[in-house]
């Protein structure tokens, strides 16, 4: 029994897939830079759902797009596009850029163990069937044409934004674009400045340009997933603007609510602000991964509940960097002699705390309960905590390595040596050996050992 939060309803409910397989819709990203740790909580949150149903015995079809076109700077349907301004501003093709930031994505969520989806989509391969839609919904008299595109009038669905709470919608945040006729409308085609010659356009029944970021989901979904679908799941962000536009062009093209379970992580903020490319206030993984192992941010995120705001820190890094290395170490000191077994136990413990809505901290208590736990046989001990590992994707029989801090020290102390600067050099062979580690002069550099 798997109970999930449905943001539709806003209450947890019981899951059950509507066929045999699970069928899972995520967001993916806009290939305009690196990914930052907020957007990838929320790829470890989606990654926690897929697990977990794995684990229960499902299996699950997922998809995911990726957004090459079409998502503007702004969220009001104004602003130059994502992609292009970076081409722009690289000298690049928008094709390039794409492609390397869907490059970097995909090693990204790799290093973090998260699953690859079955399907991963580009908005830019699907052009004709979000024309397609668009032509459904304006047959059924939901578009209406203005002077930089063709947008769809919200006025016109009665459900429309039911699960934003619309009053909280910052008034102003939508309304930019002139001629739209209600402030929550959104673009479904715009048209290509003729001033600005795009790279990424194409011809349609209304002029030359390109779809809006929220057409591409809903055709993707459908064509892949068929509507309606089980679980569709995003950042936080997209239960205001993004999700209720996706529910609304379904709604009024196939007159039903793409998804059964609409699922939403919480931001990762940092001193209290959400993490965010316009705030400058973010991390890439490449930041955090030069003192610490990705894994870490994994133990991390799953420290939290998704649906808490998470601040990151470097003092948490670190709390999770020690937590994970403690808990390998100790997983790896169970001796195995024999093969032991699964203790059935624990392991409903441990299902009961994720199938109540995911909660991966409990998950993660249980895990040290059952290290602590002397009455349990090392080898079964053993066994259990890497069935777990399943679902907590931790490398958990992993042969715990020099810590990724004590070889970022050890490479620094190398180049203050080289520089002739010996007490920096001091100081950090100090630290080194603060941190329980010992670092040893061979003849082609060094050798870090365990004190
Ligand atoms: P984007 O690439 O901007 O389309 O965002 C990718 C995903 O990251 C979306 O599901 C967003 O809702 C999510 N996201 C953006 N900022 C944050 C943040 N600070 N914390 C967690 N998730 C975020
Ligand atoms: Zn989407």
């Amino acid at each position: 029994m798997i109970k999930l939060y449905n943001s539709k309803i806003r209450k947890k409910e019981l899951f059950e897939p509507l066929e045999e397989k699970v069928r899972l819709y995520t967001c993916g990203p806009t290939v305009y830079d690196y990914a930052h740790i907020g957007n990838l909580k929320t790829y470890i949150f989606e990654d926690l759902l897929k697990r977990t149903l794995l684990y229960n015995g499902y299996e699950v079809k997922h998809v995911m797009n990726i957004t090459d076109v079409g998502h503007l700077v702004s969220d009001d349907d104004s602003g130059e596009d994502k992609v292009e301004k970076k081409a722009r501003e690289e000298g690049k093709t928008a094709w390039e850029i794409a492609e390397y930031y869907t490059k970097e994505f995909k090693k990204d969520i790799k290093k973090l163990n998260i699953k690859n989806p079955d399907i991963f989509v580009k908005a830019t391969d699907t052009i004709d069937e979000q024309i397609n839609l668009i032509k459904i919904l304006e047959d059924k008299g939901f578009t209406y044409q203005i002077e930089d595109g063709v947008y769809f009038d919200t006025s016109k669905l009665e459900s429309y934004g039911e699960m934003a709470n619309l009053d909280e919608i910052e008034a102003g945040k939508r309304v930019s674009v002139k001629g739209k006729k209600n402030p929550t409308d959104f673009a479904l085609w715009k048209f290509s400045d003729p001033k600005e010659k795009r790279q990424m356009e194409w011809e349609s029944p209304w002029g030359v340009g390109f779809p809006g970021w929220h057409t591409e989901c809903v055709v993707m979904a459908e064509k892949y997933l068929s509507i309606p679908f089980d679980i569709h799941c995003g950042g936080i962000d997209h239960i205001e603007i993004h999700h209720p536009n996706e529910i609304a062009q379904s709604e009024a093209a196939f007159g039903k609510n793409p998804a059964n379970f609409w699922m939403h992580g919480e931001f990762l903020t940092v001193e209290g602000e959400k993490m965010s490319k316009s705030k400058d206030n973010f991390y890439t993984l490449k930041d955090i991964t030069e003192t610490h192992s990705p894994l870490a941010y994994r133990y991390l995120v799953l420290n939290s509940h998704y649906r808490s705001k998470m601040n990151f820190s470097e003092k948490a890094m670190q709390g999770a960097e020690n937590s994970l290395r403690k808990m390998r170490e100790r997983v790896q000191n169970l001796s195995y002699d024999k093969k032991g077994r699964i203790d059935e136990d624990y392991k409903k413990k441990f299902l009961s705390v994720l199938n109540d809505d995911l909660n991966s901290p409990r998950a993660l208590e249980v895990v040290w309960t059952l290290i602590k736990d002397n009455s349990i046989d090392p080898e079964d001990k053993k066994e259990t905590i890497l069935d777990f590992d399943r679902v907590l994707g931790l490398e958990l029989n992993k042969e715990q390595n020099i810590p990724k801090e004590i070889e970022y020290l050890a490479e620094k102390r190398k180049k203050f040596r080289e520089n002739g600067q010996y007490e920096k050099a001091d100081e950090m062979r100090k630290k080194i050996n603060e941190s329980g580690y010992k670092i040893e002069d061979v003849k082609d550099g060094y050798k870090l050992k365990k004190i």
